[in-house]
């Protein structure tokens, strides 16, 4: 199982097959189980379903680890569309992006510029942007531009990740600037030196820093976002929220489309918020690669549209 993982995390970042498995028909044909479409109208048409459902949906415009700065201004370009676009159609959809995506390896500050403008736009249209959490290498000065951008505004969220020792502390450090948390067990491949290797000990710490946020939400009513499709520690998360007493509207669980959607369902109709990330766009591949290593299994559906076509 770990071995299967770790390929398919080595494989993500393989540049052969970056470039040539997203070509593959068969694999173009897998892929459809997790991203309604290509292009922002397939996203938007999706929430509108779900939408009937009570669930509202978070919007990821595939890419990572850009090359050139132009490509960050036309991914910062799309988003403004996508925010206008939302904000005229009137449809509850947040905003989640990699800073990689708008230039994070090329510059902080031109990053941290498209940033607020992004982030402004959102504002204006009633809007939330969340940043992603990317590798280990990137956790310090993520944090740290989360702490520029909520010096000014207020309408921001980050994504920890639960398999990283540090994590506990670095929300507790984090109390002063009111954060918003979006909290998941973390996707990349990283050394036993700082994340839990024990599949278990991944789900104590998550569910310890879900009481912690949990806390913090009655105490100082953060926002926090519990993004998993693990219905284990989903239930973990509903009883504690109910013995502090915490409504269920204000209990916010995230978790991806394609995944666990009968649940989504169910816990959308029992009153929680729910929230699915839909993510699209053509650079996909990286993206669906760290989705197979969730679940190795999943490795079938490749081998299923291979061999029905
Ligand atoms: C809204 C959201 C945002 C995220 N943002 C980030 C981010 O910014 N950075 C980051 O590192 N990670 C992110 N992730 C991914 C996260 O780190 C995990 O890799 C992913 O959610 C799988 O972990 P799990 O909590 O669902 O638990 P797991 O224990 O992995 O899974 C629990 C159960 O859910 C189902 N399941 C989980 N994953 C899959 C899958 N891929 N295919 C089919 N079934 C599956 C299976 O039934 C599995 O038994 C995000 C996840 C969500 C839901």
């Amino acid at each position: 199982m770990e071995i299967g993982r770790n390929i398919l995390l080595w494989g993500s970042t393989n540049d052969w097959m970056k470039k040539n498995v997203p070509n593959f028909k068969f694999v173009k044909r897998a892929v459809k189980r997790f991203i309604p479409g290509e292009t922002a109208s397939d996203a938007l048409d999706a929430t509108r379903e779900l939408t009937q459902i009570n669930i509202n949906t978070t919007f990821t415009y595939l890419g990572e680890n850009i090359k050139e700065l132009q490509e960050a201004e036309q991914t910062a370009d799309h988003y403004f569309q996508l925010i206008d676009r939302i904000y005229r159609e009137e449809l509850d959809i947040e905003i989640s992006l990699k800073l990689t995506q708008i230039g994070f390896d090329l510059s902080f500050n031109k990053t941290l510029l498209l940033f607020k403008q992004i982030v402004r736009k959102a504002k204006e249209c009633n809007n939330n942007v969340w940043i992603d959490m990317e590798d280990s290498t990137y956790v310090d000065k993520t944090i740290e531009f989360y702490k520029k951008i909520k010096d000014e505004y207020d309408n921001v969220g980050l994504c920890l990740q639960a398999y990283l020792f540090r994590t506990m502390d670095d929300i507790k450090n984090m109390m002063d600037i009111n954060p918003w948390i979006r909290l998941v067990k973390g996707a990349y491949n990283e050394p036993d030196t700082i994340v839990f290797t024990d599949k278990r000990k991944v789900d104590e710490n998550f569910f310890d820093i879900s009481k912690y946020l949990l806390g913090q939400i009655q105490k100082s009513g953060i926002r926090a976002a519990f993004a998993t499709h693990d219905i284990n520690l989903v239930g973990q998360i509903k009883s504690e929220a109910e013995r502090l007493d915490i409504s269920k509207n204000a209990t916010e669980f995230q978790m991806l489309y394609g995944i666990r959607s009968r649940e989504q369902y169910q816990i959308a109709e029992e009153g929680y918020n729910v929230r699915t990330l839909i993510s699209y766009g053509e650079a996909w591949y990286p993206w669906y690669m760290r989705r197979l290593a969730e679940r190795p299994a999943n490795v079938g559906f490749i081998i299923k549209n291979l061999i029905s076509k």
